[in-house]
């Protein structure tokens, strides 16, 4: 269903400290997003985007403002609370893509299911093939990341964080380390996913040039967004 609201920042500051010197990261930010969303933030390098994922993601606390989760308030919550809420309604992927080196790709996209618990080993194999089928990569389910493309392994981190169906998945410059024909089919994969699966996307990227099918696109400059 969407429409219904499904993330809010009001009034969103963070600073944060170098030294003597204090750096604002974001300075009053507002964000709305409904369940279903495809959201890109773009921005220059240093513009606030991490900054801002990781407030969404509950990874970091800003110094004032609120932030809203299916309209339940994370800064009222303990830090249990917050990673029970990070590992079971939100999906990570990075610029770096984070993949564990000895594990093979079936083994990396289970972990989130095993830390998460409450799955025995036939469900969390029905999900991880699943997953693996959702991003194409069924064939490489015994290869190591370093066997594969970094296209191959963006998928395959895609693919670990759809695992856990999560509400909500946030990629910080998933794109970043690719080149710009796999950067499109990265970005592709994901609103494929998205118009699929309903699952809501927050990505970011300093990159105009992947914007062609994004409709949601929020600037972010200096800490705000424009
Ligand atoms: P972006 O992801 O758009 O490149 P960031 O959110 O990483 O931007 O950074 C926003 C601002 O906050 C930058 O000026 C950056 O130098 C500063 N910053 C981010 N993280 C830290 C940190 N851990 N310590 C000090 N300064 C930081
Ligand atoms: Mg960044």
């Amino acid at each position: 269903m969407s429409g219904e609201k499904l993330i809010e920042l009001r009034s969103v500051h963070k600073s944060y400290q170098l030294g003597k010197m204090l750096t604002p990261a974001l300075r009053g930010v507002h964000l709305s997003l409904n369940k279903g969303d495809f959201t890109a933030v773009i921005g220059a390098s240093g513009s606030g985007k991490s900054t801002l994922l990781n407030m969404v993601g509950c990874i970091d606390t800003p110094d004032s403002g609120e932030i809203y989760i299916q309209g339940r308030s994370v800064l009222s919550l303990d830090d249990n609370e917050k990673s029970e809420l990070r590992n079971q309604k939100i999906g990570f992927i990075f610029q770096t893509f984070n993949l564990i080196p000895v594990l093979n790709v079936f083994d990396n996209i289970e972990l989130p299911l095993t830390i998460q618990k409450g799955f025995d080993k036939r469900q969390q194999r029905e999900r991880v093939l699943e997953a693996l089928e959702r991003v194409g990569l069924s064939e490489f389910r015994n290869h190591l990341p370093d066997q594969l493309s970094g296209g191959q392994r963006q998928r395959v981190a895609i693919a670990r964080a759809l695992v856990t169906r999560p509400i909500l998945v946030l990629a910080d410059e998933p794109t970043a380390n690719l080149d710009s024909v796999t950067a499109h089919k990265i970005i592709d994969l994901m609103l494929d996913i998205n118009e699929r699966t309903g699952v809501t996307f927050l990505f970011s990227t300093h990159d105009e040039k992947l914007m062609g099918r994004v409709k949601n696109v929020i600037r972010i400059q200096d800490g705000v967004i424009a």
